[in-house]
Formats: structure tokens, sequence, C-alpha cells
């Protein structure tokens, strides 16, 4: 008897969810969608670009049949045309909504300037979030991600904070969008420069004399100065954007 068998070759960024291993064969079920067999091997839709059969695109919806051989892509720097990406490119500035877990995360990207929405402890208003707002949904749990309403999504694979910064900087272009210092690190709100007079008596008094320059969140209220604690942000800061001249707010 002749087995009947389906064979994926992920690509590129995807072997991170497959730990490593890029070829599968298997036995599809009845009437199955290659989207459903990529993400019973553990990938996202979110995650994959664009897919090919015997050199031509096809989409998600498409029914496996025996004997194909898929290939299957992450986003890249390849000239694809929209029309056969089954995912699309983010385009613009991005938003990030963040699960409950990338607590640190949220905060590195809010240094940048970066929108990050973090503190939502419910799954299904995190993807409510992400859908309705347009907004990336950043996750290490990839089951989230399958949820067919997501457009915009990526899997974090680092476990360490900066290592996940420096993933979501490189894929989102973070560089072109960063503006340093001018979110809240507790609410996500925007820091606005104010006059010093405004934060007399609403901080230290050596803090009020040493210091020139007050930002207050727009959301929150919290004060902000160039302190000791900034500095070493900056240093941060100032691996990735090394040309950049830092402005407090
Ligand atoms: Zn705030």
């Amino acid at each position: 008897m002749i087995s009947l068998s389906v064979k994926i070759r992920f690509f590129g960024s995807l072997c991170d969810l497959t730990k490593g291993r890029h070829l599968f064969e298997f036995v599809p079920g009845v009437n199955q969608t290659i989207k459903d067999c990529i993400e019973r091997l553990g990938v996202p839709h979110t995650e994959v670009s664009f897919i090919t059969l015997n050199g031509s695109f096809v989409d998600f919806s498409r029914v496996v049949c025996d004997g194909e051989t898929y290939f299957v892509y992450p986003e890249s720097d390849l000239p694809i045309e929209d029309v056969y990406l089954v995912s699309p490119r983010f385009v613009g500035e991005p938003r990030f909504v963040l699960d409950i877990h990338l607590g640190k995360l949220a905060k590195l990207l809010r240094i940048f300037g970066i929108y990050a929405e973090y503190g939502i402890l419910d799954d299904d208003e995190i993807v409510a979030r992400g859908v309705s707002m347009g907004y990336v949904i950043l996750t290490k749990d990839r089951k989230l991600l399958m949820r067919k309403e997501i457009k915009y999504g990526y899997v974090v694979r680092s476990d360490d904070p900066y290592e996940q910064f420096d993933e979501v900087y490189r894929k989102y272009n973070l560089g072109k969008w960063a503006s340093p210092f001018s979110r809240c690190l507790v609410c996500n709100g925007e820091i606005l420069e104010v006059d010093k007079r405004v934060v007399e008596g609403r901080v230290p008094i050596r803090v009020f004399e040493l210091n020139e320059r007050f930002g207050v969140c727009s959301s929150c209220g919290k004060i902000y100065w160039p302190g000791t604690h900034y500095e070493h942000m900056e240093a941060f800061v100032s691996r990735y954007l090394p040309r950049r001249v830092l402005d407090p707010f």
C-alpha cells in the first residue's frame, strides 16, 4: 500500500519555531489546508510570509494533496509582490501590545519612545486590542498567534529581554521610529517637557536644584529628569542610535 504523505520545508527564521528542523513529512487529515498543516507543526500563520508548491505561490486555503512538497518562507527582503503574500507586511510606524510575560521588553521599547501597551492579563483582550487597533501582538505564546483573526504578530524567540528587544528592533526597523525618552516607562504615555517651575515642590529639592530640564507624563503625571538612571539608559540607547543626538524628552 502506498502511504499518503505531504512534505513541508521551512526556511530561515521559521526553523526557530521547529527546534531547528527544516523538513517534515506527514500524513494530512481529510481536506486539510496548508495553513492547518503549518500550524499543526507549531508555526503560527502570522510568521509565514509566502508559500510555494512546484515553484508557484499558493495561499493558506490550499487543500494539501498526496505527494506534494510545500516550501514555507518567513518575511524577507525578497521583492515578492503583495498579492502573493499569505500574511501582510507591516507598513508604517508599528505599535505593539505585549503579553503579560514581556514586561521588561515593554519597558525597553518605551525607552526608545516606541508605543508598547502592556499590562493586559486576559489573552482575549490582548487579541481584541491588537486586531481592532492594528497593533502588532508580541508574545512567546505561539498558540495565541494561531487565532485566525490576528493579522500582525510575532513570536519573541529569546528569553532574555535585551535579545528580545534586538529581535523586535530589527524586524520592525525601529531605528526609523525611535524617539528616545519621549514615553513614560510606567504607563506608556507621552512625556512632555515642562517649565522647571511646574515641578517645584513635586521633586526632591536637590533634584530641583541640580536639573534645568524636566518632563511630565501626559497620562499619569510622573516627573522625569536626566538623572543617573537616565545616563544608564542613554548608554543602551546609543548602542542602537550612535549618531543620534539624544534629547532628554
Ligand atoms: Zn505615565
